[in-house]
């Protein structure tokens, strides 16, 4: 029996690759100092810098383009970014037949959650920033999904609505992803971000879904059956 889907975002649920990669593109601030924050990226992804140390790197790279960042300029990085294909049509059947939808998210909570409205998913969770009353960024927020213990939020989400582990499947893109896999639930690899990512679902031996339709998952979550576009 499946009682909830959780599903990660950027690259899941919208075809964006990363929510915070998306500032940096709006900014420029990657192609400008590219290999200081790819490096910086590698280090984070190895576990050597924390998730607050990385997005206050990001917050000072932003501001030495833009010193004042009001949420709107955040907002306008998302402008052209894309669901998924299949997103609506999987979260709705999954919905309809009872199943609880989540999102659970380390991407920017701005973005996620104008997601979660759109595709009217039962819970959300994501990482953000503190605005003053104007509506500018002062600073992050403390973490509220660390990317390499996304199971955190897989336990409580399961403790609220009593779900057993064992009923519940995690859908995700990044190797981090599978920090959602907790206990006996399951993980479905999807769309691998990475080669890195694709490695990594290997190791786990999980299944994995290549390719940008997310109808694909159908068949892995109710075993023969085919979700019709
Ligand atoms: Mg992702």
């Amino acid at each position: 029996m499946v009682s909830a889907v959780v599903f990660d975002c950027d690259g899941v649920l919208t075809d964006n690759g990363s929510s915070w990669q998306n500032i940096h593109n709006k900014f420029g601030t990657i192609s400008n100092k590219g290999s200081e924050h790819s490096k910086m990226l590698e280090k984070f992804l190895d576990g050597a810098i924390s998730e607050e140390e990385f997005v206050e790197f990001d917050i000072r790279l932003w501001r030495s383009v833009k010193p004042d960042i009001h949420r709107d300029d955040i907002m306008r990085c998302y402008s052209g970014v894309e669901l998924m294909e299949g997103a609506r049509e999987v979260v709705a059947e999954l919905q309809s037949r009872g199943v609880y939808v989540a999102i659970v998210s380390s991407g920017v909570d701005v973005f996620v959650g104008a997601i979660a409205s759109m595709l009217k998913v039962d819970d959300w969770v994501a990482n953000g920033f503190e605005w003053d009353d104007d509506g500018f960024l002062i600073r992050g927020l403390p973490t509220r999904v660390p990317t390499h213990n996304k199971g955190l939020m897989i336990e409580k989400l399961a403790r609220i609505n009593g779900f057993e582990m064992n009923e519940i499947i995690s859908v995700g893109d990044s190797g981090t992803d599978l920090s959602m896999k907790v206990e006996d639930s399951a993980f479905i690899g999807f769309n691998p971000s990475r080669t890195r990512a694709l490695e990594a679902f290997e190791e786990a031996a999980v299944p994995i879904v290549e390719g940008k339709d997310l109808r694909m998952i159908w068949p892995l979550i109710y075993s023969g059956e085919k979700l019709a576009g």
